[in-house]
């Protein structure tokens, strides 16, 4: 089932979010799958929970071809190198914002499988995606980079 993506919603996307209870249930397992398909069917590269209006800590991306669900991650370390580039987001149709990002980061996060991967480490664009979508967990998005940009219309 491919879900509605919130667009332009403040309330929806800046909603808090809260830790899953690991292993994750079934529920969470099937909002996965569903994000997953939601991704795809809109030609991104990673969707978070609030952009379908749910308050889990958790997320999903597609890196290279290959799809990875991410619970409850923490950025560990980032590395000193940054790098600006330019993004768009799902929720946010026709905006485009420069934003300067680490270049590598470490998380830790549980897969939709409840297994543990410590301090992974990142690069690249895999980093950034990963990035852009850890700050939607916290209600950031794009446009608060961006000094002079008005949300809504
Ligand atoms: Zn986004």
């Amino acid at each position: 089932m491919v879900l509605d993506i919130v667009e332009f919603d403040e309330e929806a996307l800046r909603q808090e979010t809260e830790e899953v209870e690991i292993p994750p249930s079934g529920e969470v397992k099937l909002l996965a799958a569903q994000m997953l398909a939601t991704m795809d069917a809109a030609d991104g590269l990673g969707l978070a929970a609030p952009q379908v209006n749910r308050s889990e800590r958790l997320f999903v991306v597609n890196l290279w071809g290959k799809y990875h669900v991410f619970i409850n991650p923490v950025i560990e370390r980032f590395s000193k190198d940054v790098g600006t580039e330019e993004e768009a987001c799902l929720s946010l149709p026709g905006v485009f914002a420069k934003v300067r990002r680490p270049k590598m980061v470490w998380i830790t996060y549980y897969d939709a499988a409840g297994k543990l991967y410590e301090s992974r480490k990142f690069k690249r664009r895999d980093a950034r995606v990963i990035q852009h979508e850890m700050d939607h967990l916290d209600g950031k998005l794009i446009v608060d980079y961006v000094s002079d940009f008005e949300f809504g219309e």
